[in-house]
Order: structure tokens, then sequence, then C-alpha cells
């Protein structure tokens, strides 16, 4: 695999191309780069709405189960799914659903199913890994910090994650992971000394490690959307100024479309959708403006709540010059009625379309850091959403979404 980043422009933020991945070697992706967390699209309705060569984000939590058919299956969970010709991206947990806190064993990571808690061990984790065989995959660690918890908290985390990785390590070289390439997970909290640490840890297997998930900031799901951005932002950039630059950086949850800017000036080179598929869970529609060359704003704001009865004669698109599925053949009257009466496909046209506006919206930050106007975009995106205070919390319980 290689990583390679444009030369810096004048603005903050970098450009990079992800190319020569193992298994779809004429593949490339551009950063900062979207991974599709959404996983209940088939590939019929991914190819009709457009999200074709796609970088897909599959989480442990959802996906062990299929561990026994991966086995016989032999392909790897790429052509299980259906998207072969698609980068996949393992992590631990889904970033859309909240995770739950405590409950540590020693030697595992307790892991929360619809059926319950499973505690996972490093060999658990990656004989899954070896019989999905994803393009990359993070360490297995102990992620659960986050901004007010305890320092005991933040130190046992470190040392649960830097027992992990070793273990994985070992593991991967036992069972020789065919193309999956190991990204290491970097834990410390809001510590710049337990940050200090993992790194250290970390960068003692560097020459196996091809980039870095920087975790343990959230707890996942609507958390991600409330942080203190200037604490996420100082952790973020102490913990970059030490990490290598040259290799790729994650970074997973819901963070409102200005938290991914901050942070994609920072360097940060990878994001998910998480952000999109919760509010759609919440049953409104992205409509924030992120196109500089026509910078008017909706009087309606950057969502919308379609269950509303002011949309139930509204037949004009959730945005006008939106090219998505939904936008283009359905109107807000008939999702407001699919949403009103519970039917199915309400959901469905919503996640296609805040998918797809998502998806523009890496475009434009691409296009933006490119022309050095990384600055405008941010101006145009705190104005829609300062000061907003919409409700990104689903009333479901966690062990009943996975
Ligand atoms: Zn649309």
């Amino acid at each position: 695999m290689k990583f390679v980043i444009e030369p810096a422009k004048k603005c903050a933020g970098r450009l990079g191309l992800l190319t020569g991945i193992d298994r779809i070697p004429d593949k490339s992706y551009k950063t900062p780069l979207l991974l599709f967390t959404e996983q209940n699209l088939s590939r019929e309705v991914l190819e009709i709405s457009g999200f074709q060569n796609i970088a897909v984000l599959l989480s442990f939590d959802c996906s062990v189960q299929m561990t026994n058919a991966l086995k016989l299956y032999k392909k790897g969970i790429s052509e299980f799914i259906g998207l072969k010709e698609c980068l996949t991206f393992v992590t631990i947990k889904n970033p859309c659903y909240p995770c739950l806190t405590g409950h540590h064993e020693k030697g595992s990571l307790p892991v929360y199913k619809k059926s319950g808690k499973i505690n996972v061990t490093s060999e658990d984790y990656m004989t899954f890994i070896k019989e999905s065989m994803p393009d990359f995959f993070v360490t297995l660690a102990d992620g659960d910090t986050w901004h007010d918890c305890s320092k005991k908290r933040i130190i046992k985390s470190n040392e649960r994650s830097n027992e992990m990785l070793d273990e994985c390590i070992k593991h991967q070289q036992g069972i020789k992971v065919k193309w999956s390439k190991m990204i290491g997970t970097v834990e410390g909290g809001y510590s710049e000394h337990e940050r200090r640490k993992s790194v250290d840890h970390i960068k003692q297997h560097d020459e196996k490690i091809i980039g870095y998930f920087i975790d343990g900031l959230h707890r996942n799901g609507h958390d991600a959307v409330s942080l203190d951005s200037i604490k996420v932002n100082e952790i973020v950039k102490y913990t970059l100024s030490i990490l290598p630059h040259d290799k790729i950086k994650i970074m997973l949850g819901a963070f409102l479309p200005n938290q991914v800017l901050e942070l994609v000036s920072i360097g940060i080179d990878v994001f998910d959708s998480s952000f999109a598929i919760l509010v759609s869970k919440m049953n409104r529609a992205l409509t924030f403006n992120f196109n500089l060359q026509n910078p008017a704003l909706l009087d309606s704001g950057p969502e919308i709540d379609l269950t509303d009865s002011k949309y139930k004669d509204d037949f004009s698109p959730f945005v006008e010059s939106c090219q998505c599925l939904t936008c283009k053949q359905h109107t807000k009257a008939y999702t407001n009625h699919l949403l009103n009466t519970k039917e199915l496909l309400g959901p469905m046209l919503l996640t296609i379309h805040n998918l797809h506006h998502y998806k523009m919206y890496f475009e434009a930050i691409r296009e933006c850091i490119k022309n050095d106007e990384l600055s405008d975009l941010k101006e145009m995106i705190d104005v829609q959403y300062k000061n907003k205070t919409f409700s990104y919390e689903v009333q479901k319980n966690v062990a009943q979404t996975n």
C-alpha cells in the first residue's frame, strides 16, 4: 500500500492518494476520505444510488457472527457482502452506536451485542481478521476513555491496549493474514502524557503499521457530536505532532461537519459517515450548504425534520440541486408520508440522500484544500451549525442495535 501526500498548499489540511492496495491494485482513493458505515444498503441500492467505488467501514461487533461463514467462504468479507471492488476497513465497534462503558476483564475487551456481552480476546479478533481478510484493520484496543474520565481509567486503557497490540502482532505473524494491513490504534484519552506513551509503544512496531487510528476521545454514537472542539483539537494536534508525518491518520465518529473541518485542517485523512447515518435515524435530511460558488443559505437551516407536518404538501426535493436518487425521484411530501406511516422506504430514502450529501461534502473539502479555500468553507459551515441545538440521541439501547 502506498500513501502519497500532495505537497502542502498555504492553507491547512492535506490531500493524499491511497494506492497500491494489495487486493485491488487498480483502485485508488483520495483523502480526506469518507468511509461508508451503512451496512443495510444492498449492492443494488448502492449502485443505483451512485455509490460505486466506495470505501466501506465494517465493524467487528456487527460482523463477528459471520466468522464461521467467512471461514467456509474463503474469499474474504469484501466479496462476501457483494462489494469485492470496494476497499474494506475493519474497526472494533461501529461508530454509529453508543458504547456501554466499564465491565473490563483481564485479557479481553467487552463488546456488547443484542445477545449480550462477549469478552473478545486478541486471538478471537485476529481469527476474525484472518477469515474476513479486510484491506485494513485497526489493532484491538481499549478505547473506553472520554473527556472527563479518570486518570486511572486512561492509564488502564493504555496498558490494556499496549498488551492487545503486542498480541495482535504476535497472532498476525502466526496466521499470515493475507493482504490485510494493520493500523495502530492510539489511545491515551485527553492526556498528552498517556498519548505519548501509547505512540512510543506503537512506534516499536512501526514497520508493521501502515497508519494510525486516533481513538479514545468519545464513546461513539451521539457522544461524538457534542465534543468540546477546543479540547479535541488540542489533543489531536499534539498526537499528530509525535506521529510520523507520512502515514495515514484516521478518526472515526459522528463529528459535526464543522468539527470535521477542524480535524481536516489539523491533518486527519480518513473519516466515516456515521454523522449522516445518525441524522437519518433522527428522520432529518442534511441540507447544509457547502457550495462556495453559490453561498446562499437556506432559511430552513442545515437539517430538516421530514416528519414535520409543514412538509406534507411540499412537492420539492430535499435539496433543489441534489443529484441523489431520492431528490431526483421523490419529494419532501412523499417522504413525510412514508415516515409518518412508518414505511421502511422512508428511512432508506433519507439515508440515500444523507450519504450522498455527505459524500459530496467530502468532495467539496478536497476541492477547497486544492484551491486554498478551506478557511472560507469553514466559515460557511460554522455559520450554519453554530448555535444549532439539534438532538442526535437515538432513543434505543445499543444492545438492541447490533
Ligand atoms: Zn438528495
